[in-house]
């Protein structure tokens, strides 16, 4: 039940974090009211369904599964699996290698299908796990722009081991250093497109990445991801927030002094705190009245993007797994076609994600539910239909030659989804799909802040600002702000 004299809060967008942070402050009292401009809640976290089958349209891969029990009654858990093989990784030359979420049975597979050893893997494994510990305090779990957060003493036992994170090599050169057979090289290289980055150019410390999948792990929920959505929306509503779907928020008032007003449907709504959980360059460039003020922002290039088939398979493959991997023959090409030439090249690596391998309602009986993904540029105003056939062709028939089995006749079902296509459902600039890359050291650091002195009581949530893009980044994002909402705002009292 509401009271009278409770503090109202805003919030844009029912993306992942816009969903955790408005359970986040209405546990803390505050009376909330959330604005999405869609049908309904999850953002790049959706779904829909096809003659029959259910797809996932976005994030597949889900760890850190605490972040969200941890907003969640007891009553709400829902049953999330934890995987046994994380990902298969099927080469052009025929090997397929399991990646065992065990460290043990992973090390195992890589010593007896690659030249490198278990030692190499298990060593790589331990060091990422010290980064994780080093890193995640304070680059993950905290706003890095409050001193007096930053400057504790647990923070500075953490800042004098930095040398041992590897922060100024690139990704790629420490997978070189740590193994010596190229294919397990770029199976470890791959871990920076999970913030969209280039593993050319990304940070060494991309390796913390490894950890989470194979000492945490990686977790399914036995409904699919939606479930997730589905779980927090229902938390949210237990807890008294108002969700107002079909309602796009028309501009943002706000100021040192000012209001802290939405626009909505030509009507103003004044609020005691706002939370944009909008990609923050839509937010400066669209929503935030007379934004002109602020300097532009400084942030890296934009995120890769994201060219996704949905496929209704009228065949089963027993050769694919949950989360399944079709290596390009060079990495190195792909890359500087995705980030330096803004197109993809005519080998990508594909990925097929198949929720109905552990969720059978998802396809009807004997069929499939593929979600095919290659990465993809953010849009700059590319011919997206060429290149939509011409990857489409590319994509059967490397399938067809690593599955050794038909795909392209099989296909019974279709919906496709492209950088301008997520532009326009989400707001993503560009439809960047992590906000910016992490391609230099620097980035973490140029992350917009979960706040700002200039526009106090609004703050800012998900993928485009700190600690960064995904599921876990985005819980982690709703939580600093809950934390820096009670620090400064109070509560709602
Ligand atoms: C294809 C794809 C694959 C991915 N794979 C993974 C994965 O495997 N694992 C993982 O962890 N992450 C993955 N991600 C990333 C993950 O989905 C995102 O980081 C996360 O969902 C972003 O959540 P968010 O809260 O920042 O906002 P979003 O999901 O972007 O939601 C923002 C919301 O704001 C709404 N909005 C925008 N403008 C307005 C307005 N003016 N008024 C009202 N509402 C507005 C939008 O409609 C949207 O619902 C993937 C993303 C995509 C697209």
């Amino acid at each position: 039940m509401k009271r009278k004299s409770m503090k109202n809060a805003g919030i844009i967008g029912a993306g992942i974090a816009g969903l955790a942070v408005a359970i986040r402050l209405a546990r803390s009292g505050w009376d909330v009211d959330v604005f999405e401009q869609a049908g309904n809640a999850g953002g790049k976290l959706n779904e829909f369904s096809l003659d029959g089958f259910r797809f996932d349209t976005g994030p597949s891969l889900f760890t850190l599964p605490h972040l969200l029990y941890e907003l969640l009654d007891d009553d709400l858990r829902i049953p999330i699996r934890k995987l046994e093989v994380v990902t298969r990784y099927f080469y052009e030359d025929g090997i397929v290698i399991n990646a065992f979420a065990d460290p043990e049975r992973f090390a195992a597979e890589v010593a007896e299908k690659s030249s490198d050893s278990q030692s190499a893997v298990l060593r790589y494994l331990k060091k990422a796990a010290l980064i994780y510990r080093i890193t995640s305090p304070v680059f993950i779990f905290n706003s890095l722009h409050r001193l007096k957060k930053l400057l504790t003493l647990g923070n500075l036992k953490r800042a004098l081991q930095l040398p041992r994170i590897q922060a100024t090599s690139n990704f790629h050169t420490k997978n070189s250093s740590a193994f010596s057979d190229p294919r397990i090289i770029q199976l470890f290289d791959r871990f920076a497109t999970y913030n969209g980055s280039n593993p050319f150019a990304a940070p060494a410390t991309l390796q913390v990445i490894a950890h989470l999948e194979h000492n945490l792990g990686a977790y399914f929920p036995e409904k699919g991801m939606y479930a997730i959505v589905e779980v927090l929306q229902q938390q949210a509503e237990r807890l008294a927030v108002q969700f107002h779907f079909s309602t796009p928020v028309e501009l943002v008032l706000a100021g040192k002094q000012g209001p802290k007003t939405l626009m909505i449907d030509g009507q103003q709504r004044d609020f005691d705190l706002l939370v944009s959980d909008v990609d923050i360059h839509y937010f400066y460039e669209t929503l935030l009245a007379d934004s002109g003020r602020f300097k532009k922002l400084r942030q890296d290039d934009p995120s890769s993007s994201a060219l996704i088939f949905y496929w209704g398979m009228k065949e089963q493959y027993s050769q694919l797994d949950l989360h399944n991997i079709f290596f390009s023959k060079s990495y190195k090409t792909e890359f500087d076609c995705l980030f330096q030439q803004k197109t993809i090249s005519d080998d990508p690596t594909v990925y097929v994600y198949v929720s109905s391998k552990l969720n059978a309602e998802d396809a009807p009986d004997g069929m499939e539910n593929w979600f095919v993904m290659v990465n993809a540029p953010a849009d700059i105003g590319q011919n997206w239909a060429d290149i939509r056939n011409q990857v489409r062709t590319q994509i059967i028939q490397k399938l067809e030659r690593l599955l050794e089995q038909p795909v392209g006749a099989n296909i019974v079902s279709e919906q496709v989804w492209d950088p301008p296509g997520i532009e326009r459902k989400t707001a993503s600039v560009g439809g960047a799909i992590y906000g910016a890359s992490s391609n230099s050291m620097f980035s973490a650091f140029r992350r917009h802040p979960n706040f700002r002195n200039e526009l106090p009581g609004v703050y800012f949530v998900g993928g485009s600002v700190h600690p960064g893009g995904g599921i876990p980044l985005c819980l982690a994002s709703a939580k600093i702000v809950g934390d820096l909402v009670g620090e400064k705002e109070g509560g709602y009292a």
